[in-house]
């Protein structure tokens, strides 16, 4: 039956340093966007499974972090190159996993993950406790060490990079982990795993399991488990936050956004358009800080809009996505289509004017053109709930104090953007906004250097960077005594 599929698995999951199937799970079927039809079947983990999956972590933990930070980044490192190596069949693969064009996949998905590994993989030698000099000779040393076994939950639009961006800090501080992606983007995952696999991470450093939000949750709950990362949406996020405080576990959520760009009337009118193409197109609009809010200085308004419709009409290039000159693909489920076509409704019911595409495309796949809304109010609902498609909405202002507060009037504070030529005014705004991750006349770019996470409901705590360590690592104090220790009786 499996042979009839275009992209089946080895099997479901990989567990142990091998693929493992248990065909009494749930099956699910992998959808290819662009046709709407299954190009694979895998299982949702059974408990036998997930118990196979937390005991192996479990098992493989010590010896991994009893390796010297050198030996363990050596296997990332070795990771990053494999997967740079293999970059067109892992992209291809992205592709036919979400639907995201092939030209954008080439460049966003294995590399950025490759990028990871290999920054993770270059700290990991140097991940050191200080020394604390005290009174009387004294002092303090400090262990940074591993949490133990980490749950890695993702989101479905990145699939590749989220399983690299959660693993690759997780195993250079000494931990393990148990991955599991979203059951709409089952696949990438898998080859992360295999390639860690190959490149040395002996087995049982880093597992992957498939399911629905109940494997997550029983991975959640499990006290085997130490710390939980999830990629994810507001909701499910308190969610996991609410299991993991029961276990008082630590916790990253990269959760949803719907962040504002600035456009002044000063600003490069070319430049800040590419910067709402990227934040609002990219990944047909399904990526978490996308710029959604555009406020655009009245002076500049309309030009703005024209410029941007014009560069729709003629920069976007539709179609099936494994095609490389294909620029927009499908939405990645059927779910998220009719969920941004229900948004597009309500734009329009509310009074928002919807001054290009919308429209669903074909009949085959999920298709739909992006949209641009124009007179949006900051009460309507488009301009306040995370669509997470290729919908954006322009609003107009007069002042910088105003737009700087309607920006962050909202609950969500994962991401922000300014575009104007004035130095001061761009530091004022970015010091001002509301956001984990502010941009400066560019917008979306998320280098494995660089800190990246939300504030307010958009999550907690930083990935990339090495803030990430901070999250995946917990310090020991021990304190040395130079003298006889004294007691009051
Ligand atoms: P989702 O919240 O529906 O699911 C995320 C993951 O959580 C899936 O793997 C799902 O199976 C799992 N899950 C669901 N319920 C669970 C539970 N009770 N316990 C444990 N796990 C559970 O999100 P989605 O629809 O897959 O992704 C879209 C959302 O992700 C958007 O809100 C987007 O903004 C957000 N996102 C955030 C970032 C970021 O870095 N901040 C990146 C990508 C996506």
């Amino acid at each position: 039956m499996t042979e009839s599929y275009t992209i089946q698995p080895a099997a479901s999951h990989f567990i142990g340093g091998e693929y493992v199937e248990d065909t009494t799970g749930e099956p699910i079927d992998v959808v290819y966007p662009a046709t709407g039809k299954p190009i694979a079947r895998v299982h949702a983990a059974t408990p036998a499974i997930i118990e196979k999956a937390l005991a192996s972590a479990a098992e493989a933990q010590a010896a991994w972090a009893a390796m010297t930070g050198t030996e363990r980044g050596r296997v990332l490192r070795r990771a990053a190159d494999i997967m740079r190596e293999r970059n067109r069949p892992l992209s291809v693969l992205e592709t036919w996993d979400t639907g995201k064009p092939l030209s954008e996949t080439l460049v966003a998905d294995a590399t950025s993950a490759a990028d990871a590994l290999e920054y993770f993989g270059g700290i990991a030698g140097s991940l050191t406790g200080e020394h604390i000099p005290l009174a009387g000779g004294d002092f303090v040393y400090t262990r940074r060490e591993a949490l133990g076994v980490c749950v890695g939950i993702g989101a479905w639009n990145y699939p590749t990079q989220i399983a690299a961006w959660k693993g690759a800090p997780a195993l250079a501080c000494g931990n393990t982990m148990v991955f599991k992606p979203s059951e709409t983007t089952p696949l990438c995952a898998l080859k992360v795993a295999e390639i860690l696999h190959e490149a040395g991470a002996p087995a049982g450093v880093y597992n992957v399991i498939q399911g629905m939000g109940l494997v997550g949750r029983s991975l959640v709950d499990d006290p085997r488990v130490a710390k939980v990362s999830l990629t994810g949406s507001v909701p499910t996020g308190r969610k996991v936050y609410q299991a993991a405080a029961a276990g008082l576990k630590h916790v990253t959520m990269e959760l949803g956004g719907k962040s504002p760009m600035l456009v002044f009337d000063d600003a490069d009118l070319d430049s800040a358009i590419s910067g709402a193409v990227l934040g609002n197109f990219y990944s047909s609009g399904q990526v978490c800080s996308n710029g959604t809010r555009v406020f655009v200085q009245r002076g500049i308004r309309e030009a703005f809009v024209e410029r941007m419709i014009e560069r729709l009409k003629t920069g976007v290039k539709i179609g099936d996505p494994q095609d490389e000159t294909v620029n927009f693909g499908p939405i990645s489920n059927a779910r998220q289509l009719d969920i941004i076509e229900r948004y597009i409704r309500k734009g329009v019911e509310e009074g928002a004017t919807l001054a290009y595409g919308g429209k669903r495309i074909g009949n085959d796949g999920f298709y739909l053109e992006p949209a641009i809304f124009t007179d949006v109010t900051d009460d309507m609902t488009i301009a306040r709930e995370e669509i997470f498609g290729p919908v954006l909405s322009v609003l107009d202002f007069d002042t910088e104090e105003e737009a700087l507060r309607r920006a962050n009037a909202t609950e969500f504070g994962l991401a922000a953007g300014v575009f104007t030529k004035d130095l001061e005014r761009a530091h004022r705004v970015a010091a001002g906004f509301e956001a984990g991750t502010c941009y400066i006349n560019t917008y979306n770019l998320a280098p494995v250097e660089a800190p990246f996470g939300g504030s307010k409901l958009s999550g907690v705590g930083r990935e990339n960077s090495k803030a990430a360590i901070s999250h995946y690592s917990e310090i020991k104090s021990v304190y040395v005594a130079m003298n006889p220790c004294e007691a009051p009786f």
